[in-house]
C-alpha cells in the first residue's frame, strides 16, 4: 500500500484537480489526504465519514488490523488449486452445519473477500480462508428459525502473525430461545484431512478473484 507521502508526490495535482483519489482497501471507499503539508501532524489517509462502519476509519481499531501484501499473488495462485478451492467450500458448509450451502452463495462470500483485498492480508495462509469467508456476513440456518453468526476469538492479525496459542473460532448461534456459542478450533490439518472428493462440479472462483 501506499503511504501518503508517496500518494501526494506521484498524484496531488491530480488530486487536487479531483481527478484521483485514495482508496480504502478494505471497505473500497474513497478516502482523502489530510495533513500532508503539516510540519505537525503526521500525514494520513482519513475516511471522510469517521462512521463509515470501516476498521480502518478508527485508528484505535485500525492498528489491531492486518496490514497488506499486494505483490503477494501466491496465496490466490494456491486458493485455485481446484483440491484447495472445494476444501474452502466443504469446511463452510460444515461448520454451518447447513446442509444447504449453496455454491452460488460460496462466490458471494469470495467476492466480498475480494473487494475487501483479504486474499492480500499479510500471513495468510490457504487452510485461514475458510474461517475469514465465515466471518464476512451472518447466515440464516436451512429451515431459516435461527441466525449464525462466527467471530474469530483472537485478533485475526494475531492468527496471521501466528501469535495466537490457540487459534479459534466463535460460532454464535441466535435462536428465539436465546443464544448458543461454541469454540471451534482452527486448524490446518483439519484443512488438510478434509474429504472433497463427494463434490461433482468444478469449482470457479476464478472469476470473482480479478484484481480490483
Ligand atoms: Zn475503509
Amino acid at each position: 500500500m501506499m503511504t501518503p507521502e508517496e500518494f501526494s508526490k506521484k498524484y496531488q495535482s491530480e488530486y487536487e484537480k479531483g481527478l484521483i483519489y485514495p482508496i480504502c482497501p478494505n471497505c473500497r471507499k474513497k478516502l482523502h489526504l489530510y495533513g500532508i503539508s503539516s510540519l505537525t501532524q503526521k500525514a494520513r489517509f482519513d475516511h471522510l465519514n469517521q462512521s463509515s462502519n470501516c476498521e480502518l476509519s478508527d485508528p484505535k481499531k485500525a492498528k489491531d488490523f492486518p496490514s497488506y501484501d499486494f505483490n503477494n499473488d501466491e496465496i490466490i495462485k494456491e486458493y485455485l488449486i481446484q483440491e484447495n478451492q472445494r476444501k474452502v467450500y466443504v469446511l463452510c458448509k460444515k461448520l454451518l452445519g447447513n446442509t444447504k450451502f449453496e455454491y452460488c452463495k460460496f462466490y458471494e462470500l469470495i467476492e466480498i473477500a475480494n473487494k475487501r483485498n483479504i486474499f492480500y492480508y499479510k500471513g495468510l495462509k490457504v487452510w485461514m480462508i475458510l474461517y475469514i469467508l465465515l466471518t464476512l456476513q451472518d447466515f440464516k440456518n436451512e429451515k431459516k428459525d435461527y441466525m449464525i453468526r462466527f467471530v474469530i476469538k483472537d485478533l485475526l492479525v494475531k492468527t496471521l502473525n501466528g501469535e495466537s496459542l490457540k487459534n479459534e473460532i466463535q460460532k454464535i448461534e441466535k435462536h428465539r430461545t436465546g443464544t448458543k456459542t461454541r469454540y471451534i478450533e482452527m486448524t490446518e490439518d483439519f484443512f488438510k484431512s478434509t474429504d472433497d472428493s463427494w463434490i461433482k462440479f468444478i469449482l470457479n472462483s476464478e472469476r470473482y478473484l480479478r484484481k480490483n
